[in-house]
């Protein structure tokens, strides 16, 4: 059956050097020589894969642009279909004129992720390494860069591969001896199956805490800075931001509202809120940003509690350290540029990081680094291990436990193999699916919803 040829501009639309419109499928490199006329006279069809010629775009038999097109030909191409780049100027008109002399010979527009799920559904791609594209393209840090890239390169793919083999292998064996008595089989015995469930169950197990530290490194933490006015909260924001984002004075209190800012804090990004000083007062306006900031403290992932070092502590310093927990936050003692005045004993009796730093200078900031790297679990992150990167390859790790826990159980219950065959089985099941070796068309259809057109 002949797929139907699809196209999309590829490249963001704006104004840029160039602009990529793909077209993939059976029909692409005959759809394109009625668009693209080469220099040299050469047909596209006549040219062989990896190789890309200089031209014209035609519509209605007028050049519109100047074009280079790029031949692959199945299945050495991005979809594993024949695919035509045509790379021409990278204006929206452009992009927009060339594209839609493409569909007017006969391509149809490119759905969201259609490349991508093309490429999948080719065997290019597993599962798992086409939501990498995805991660890739929305990457806001190196550190989330790096991890996407790896999967994209199979390194989730190969640690689920591994545990998946064995399982299978276990099966199989299972399967033949139960099955075939009569057959000189190996005797599965319950220890071997024993071992098996409970060496699958503490890989997925480590495979499942890679699930937190990826989310961490992929969405970043809600942040909030807290502390009573004039510690050196905006001082400090700016530090991180690397610019003057929120005004500094000597005046307490002006920093009023909740300013979120988006920062990177030793490859972590942390969208970051100064608040205003926690303590009472009368200002109304103030009181406002006071209420939000309490609310604040105990809903988001990080808490930065500054703390003057030049002065002894307060009650306004007492009332805050009673409202910290030591689950999420970061004590910074601030100013240590100055006389220090501050005993620091009752901050490190509560809370187990605490730091000391010169927000003005920038003293202390590797600490502060290695201190959120800490707190967010992200110390010893290792991507090229293969990461959990969401919710649908969670789900599926979670299930593949479950089942192997039933196995086990089965096991352990006494019930013959056939039972824990049985699980065994749903097991490999939600291993494939992770894979999207076994998967629904709507897990499938969902995936690739999220991408972009063009993708
Ligand atoms: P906020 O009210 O907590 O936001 O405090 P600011 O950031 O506005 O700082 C209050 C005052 O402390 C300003 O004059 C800052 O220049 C000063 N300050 C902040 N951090 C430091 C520091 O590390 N060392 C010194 N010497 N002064 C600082």
């Amino acid at each position: 059956m002949k797929s139907t040829t699809i196209a999309a501009i590829s490249t963001a639309q704006g104004e840029s050097g160039i602009g990529v419109i793909r077209v993939s499928g059976d029909e692409a490199i005959e759809i394109c020589d009625r668009v693209f006329k080469a220099v040299s006279g050469k047909k596209l069809s006549e040219m062989k894969g990896y190789s890309a010629a200089f031209g014209h775009i035609y519509k209605e038999n007028e050049a519109i642009d100047e074009c280079v097109a790029t031949v692959f030909r199945n299945p050495k191409s991005y979809t594993g279909e024949d695919v035509v780049e045509l790379s021409c100027h990278g204006g929206i008109y452009i992009t927009r004129e060339t594209l839609r002399a493409v569909l007017e010979q006969g391509a149809s527009p490119a759905q969201a992720g259609e490349f991508t799920k093309r490429a999948f559904l080719n065997g290019k791609l597993d599962l798992t390494e086409a939501e990498a594209v995805i991660d890739i393209i929305s990457a806001k840090s190196k550190n989330a860069a790096r991890a996407a890239l790896y999967a994209k390169d199979g390194a989730l793919w190969k640690r689920t591969e591994a545990i998946k083999n064995k399982l299978v292998t276990t099966a199989a064996h299972l399967s033949a001896w139960v099955d075939y008595p009569e057959e000189d089989i190996e005797e599965v015995t319950e220890e071997s199956l024993r071992r098996v469930f409970s060496e699958s169950i503490e890989e997925l197990d480590r495979l499942l805490k890679t699930y937190d530290a990826g989310q961490t490194v992929k969405e970043g933490i809600d942040t909030v800075i807290a502390g009573k006015p004039n510690t050196g909260k905006s001082t400090l924001m700016n530090l991180l931001a690397g610019h003057d984002r929120s005004i500094v004075t000597d005046i307490p209190g002006t920093t009023r509202d909740i300013i979120v800012e988006t920062v990177l804090v030793g490859g972590i990004m942390l969208r970051l809120s100064d608040t205003a000083g926690i303590r009472d007062t009368g200002d109304a306006v103030e009181k406002i940003g006071v209420e939000l900031a309490k609310n604040r403290l105990e809903n988001c992932g990080l808490v930065l509690a500054v703390f003057d070092d030049s002065k002894p502590l307060d009650e306004n310093d007492l009332s805050l350290l009673e409202k910290l927990d030591a689950e999420n936050t970061i004590a910074i003692i601030n100013k240590t540029d100055l006389e220090s005045k501050l005993d620091s004993s009752p901050i490190e009796n509560k809370l187990n990081d605490v730091i000391r730093i010169s927000a003005k200078n920038g003293d202390g900031y590797t600490e502060l680094e290695k201190a959120v790297a800490r707190l967010a679990g992200t110390e010893n992150f290792n991507p090229s291990e293969g990461i959990l990167a969401n919710e649908r390859q969670r789900t599926a790790v979670i299930n593949a436990k479950q089942s192997l826990q039933n196995a086990l159980d089965a096991l352990n219950m006494g019930l013959t193999f056939d039972a824990a065959e049985v699980d065994l089985e749903n097991a490999i099941e939600s291993v494939c699916e992770l894979t999207g070796e076994r998967v629904s068309e709507v897990v499938v259809g969902n995936v690739f919803h999220n991408f972009c057109v063009g993708k």
